[in-house]
C-alpha cells in the first residue's frame, strides 16, 4: 500500500491507471476506521483493479460549535486496517485541500436543507465540496458510500448527475454492532452508560417497522410514539425524527410503499444518526 499526501502525486498516478485501463474504486472516509468503512473497502476491492481510500477530516463540513477539533483520529490503526485491502491511502493535509485562496464550493440545493441540514447549516456544502475535489483527484470509476449517511448518499448522487461525473455510485448497507447500534467513529465518545442507552436508536427504528407492518401508516403518529420511546432514556435527546420520501427527502404524511425513517439523537453530548427504509404492505 502506497501512502500519498500530495494531490499532484495521486492525480498523476490516477491518470496512469486510466491510461492502462485499470478500474479505480474509491472510498472517501474521515478515518478512525471500523467495520462499516471496511465493508465499503472490501466491496471496492472485489469490483476494481485499484482501490483508493482517503482519510481526511474535512474542516469545511463542521460547524463552529461542532466536534472538528476532537473528532477521533488513529492513523496507525487506520493504516494497519487498510493495508491488506487497498492500494493507495490518500491522506492530504488541510493546506493541500484548502489553500488560503480557496473559494469554490459545491452546493446541492434543496436536498441539503432537509433532515441533518436543518441543524447543520453548511454541513452538506462542505461534504459536496470535498467529495467533488476528491473525485477530481482520484478519478474513480466506482465510488462507495454507506447508507448510514443516507442523506449524504442522496446528495452525492444528485451532484454526480448534475456535474456529469463519469462514475458509478454504490451505496452499501449499514453495518451494526451486535446490539444494533450503527457503527460510527463517534461511538467512541459514549460513556459506558451512554453506550448502553444508544441502542435506543435502533430499537426505535425497529419498533417503527413493526408499527408499519401492523398497518400504522400515519407519520405523525409513528413519530410521536418514537419520540416518547426515546425520551424514556435519560441520556437521550431527540434532534429530529422524520419520515421522508427516499429521493426528495421531503416529509411525507403517510407511509406509502416505501419511505425513509431517519433520526438524529444526542446521547449525552454525542450526536448519533441512523435510518431505516419503511415498507408498507398493500401499497403502490
Ligand atoms: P465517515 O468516515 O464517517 O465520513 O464515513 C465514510 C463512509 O463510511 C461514508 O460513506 C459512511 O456512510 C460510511 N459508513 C460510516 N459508518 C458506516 C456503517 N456503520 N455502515 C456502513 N457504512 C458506514
Amino acid at each position: 500500500m502506497n501512502i500519498i499526501k500530495k494531490i499532484s502525486v495521486l492525480q498523476k498516478l490516477a491518470l496512469g491507471f486510466k491510461q492502462k485501463r485499470k478500474t479505480i474504486g474509491f472510498v472517501p472516509t474521515m478515518g478512525f476506521l471500523h467495520e462499516g468503512h471496511l465493508s465499503l473497502i472490501r466491496k471496492a476491492r472485489k469490483e476494481n483493479d485499484i482501490v483508493i481510500v482517503s482519510i481526511f477530516v474535512n474542516p469545511v463540513q463542521f460547524g463552529p460549535n461542532e466536534d472538528f477539533k476532537i473528532y477521533p483520529r488513529n492513523i496507525k490503526k487506520d493504516i494497519s486496517l487498510s493495508r491488506p485491502l487497498c492500494d493507495i491511502l490518500f491522506m492530504p493535509s488541510r493546506e493541500q485541500m484548502y489553500p488560503k485562496e480557496f473559494s469554490t464550493f459545491a452546493r446541492v440545493k434543496g436536498l441539503s436543507d432537509h433532515l441533518c441540514g436543518c441543524s447543520r447549516k453548511n454541513h452538506f456544502t462542505g461534504v459536496a465540496t470535498v467529495v467533488c475535489k476528491l473525485f477530481n483527484i482520484v478519478l474513480p470509476d466506482n465510488v462507495y458510500f454507506g447508507q448510514k449517511d443516507f442523506q449524504q448518499a442522496v446528495i452525492i448522487a444528485r451532484m454526480i448527475k448534475d456535474l456529469n461525473f463519469a462514475l458509478h455510485l454504490k451505496v452499501l448497507p449499514i453495518v451494526r454492532e451486535k446490539d444494533g447500534l450503527a457503527m460510527s467513529s463517534r461511538n467512541v465518545f459514549l460513556s459506558r452508560q451512554e453506550r448502553k442507552d444508544a441502542v435506543v436508536l435502533f430499537q426505535a427504528l425497529k419498533s417503527a417497522q413493526r408499527l408499519v407492518a401492523n398497518n400504522v401508516k400515519d407519520s405523525a403518529k409513528i413519530i410521536k410514539m418514537l419520540q416518547d420511546f426515546i425520551s424514556h432514556k435519560e441520556s437521550a435527546r431527540v434532534d429530529y425524527i422524520k419520515i421522508v420520501d427516499k429521493t426528495t427527502l421531503e416529509s411525507i404524511k403517510r407511509v406509502g410503499k416505501e419511505a425513509l425513517l431517519a433520526l438524529a439523537v444526542y446521547v449525552g453530548n454525542v450526536r448519533l444518526i441512523d435510518n431505516v427504509v419503511l415498507k408498507a404492505k398493500n401499497e403502490k
